[in-house]
């Protein structure tokens, strides 16, 4: 069933003439300047020198876990800074440059083809409605939105998701894109076949990213040794991307708009819903900012998804502002622990209860 948001009110228009106001007075460029290519030189050298120690150097087990580990962090530093951006096409003003950092996913093991179904569209179109945000449907082994069926066992997911999500990266590399790619389509998001190139691509990045994660090592390292590292930098991968994904939008504070069959077409205005159905998180702490590409301000960028995240910090404070002047709910959690306090006891309320709605 089609979601259909409200008419545009005057919180949206006020907050997009503010915003344009501001980048008229720093030069009116919204993509990404110096500070995202340095980012990610950054990434990419902790990458590859993280690589290059594991394979190329022999290492007792503990370093090669610890190496695997920073592997999985730079893999995630790479995957928020450079393949988000360039996927929103918010990197460059090229599109042939943003096309080449989205392909950055593909060495990763996820296929940027379907990122744009399952990110830019599914996610960002119905943030937390079920049946259309396939980031908020992890199986029945997880209940993330008050609107889905609650089975006995969600009483303990509280306690038992955190382990789960260090599966995510694995799942998708080894899983997802294959299912995507033999029966396209996300959610409730029709997806074309990938047309030629786009398969080639796709193909592509498979080859190089198995090449690269098992071929490579095979030739240097013990299979059990590959195996080891593939596992706890994909674990790493997870947690990392799966945290930042629930303390964004799985907290008892954001909204979850009812799926097909419920309350469609919306109560409210995409840019209003795009707000209260977020969180930001830390946004004082330079350093997670700078690590997880500006996604804990995810209210800016639900609103601003093709502005380059450099600039989410300078533009929170007009929609902060907006949002209290045109009653809008604006939710910041001031640290990360705040934010993974209330995802707990989100899971356990939606573990324990048949609850109807989010914000209480
Ligand atoms: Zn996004």
């Amino acid at each position: 069933m089609k979601v259909t948001y409200l008419p545009s009110g005057t919180f949206r228009a006020a907050v997009e003439q503010e915003v344009a106001a501001y980048f008229d007075s720093v030069g009116g460029v919204r993509q990404g300047t110096w500070a995202i290519h340095l980012k990610t030189a950054i990434a990419a050298t902790w990458l590859l020198l993280s690589y290059g120690l594991l394979v190329f150097v022999h290492t007792s087990t503990p370093t090669a876990v610890l190496l695997a580990i920073s592997a999985g962090g730079a893999m995630a530093a790479i995957g928020f800074n450079v393949q988000h951006d360039g996927g929103h096409r918010s990197y460059s003003k090229r599109r042939s440059v943003n096309r080449l950092m989205a392909f950055s996913l593909d060495l990763l093991g996820g296929s940027s083809y379907f990122w744009n179904f399952k990110h830019n569209i599914a996610h960002h179109t119905y943030p937390n409605i079920s049946g259309h945000d396939d980031d908020i449907y992890v199986g029945p082994l997880g209940r993330l939105s008050p609107n889905d069926r609650r089975y006995w066992f969600h009483r303990f997911q509280h306690i038992y998701m955190w382990p789960l999500y260090a599966l995510l990266a694995v799942k998708w590399q080894l899983l997802d894109d294959f299912r995507f790619i033999i029966a396209p389509g996300i959610a409730s998001t029709n997806v074309p076949r990938p047309p030629p190139l786009e398969l080639a691509l796709f193909w592509l990045g498979k080859v190089l990213f198995f090449g690269l994660a098992i071929g490579l090592p095979l030739m240097y390292l013990p299979p059990s040794r590959v195996l080891l590292i593939f596992l706890v930098s994909g674990a790493t991968l997870g947690i990392v991307l799966g945290s930042v994904f629930q303390l964004a939008h799985c907290v008892k504070e954001a909204d979850y708009a009812c799926g097909p069959g419920a309350s469609v077409p919306m109560d409210r205005d995409w840019a209003t819903y795009q707000v209260e159905s977020a969180a930001n998180f830390g946004c004082n702490n330079r350093l997670l900012t700078w690590f997880v590409g500006g996604l804990n301000f995810q209210i800016e960028h639900h609103l601003f998804p093709q502005v380059c995240h450099t600039h989410y910090p300078k533009l929170s404070a007009i929609v902060e502002r907006q949002c209290r002047t045109h009653g809008v709910r604006y939710t910041s959690h001031p640290t990360v622990r705040a934010a993974l306090g209330s995802h707990y006891r989100w899971l356990r309320y939606l573990g324990q209860r048949d609850a109807i709605h989010a914000a209480a």
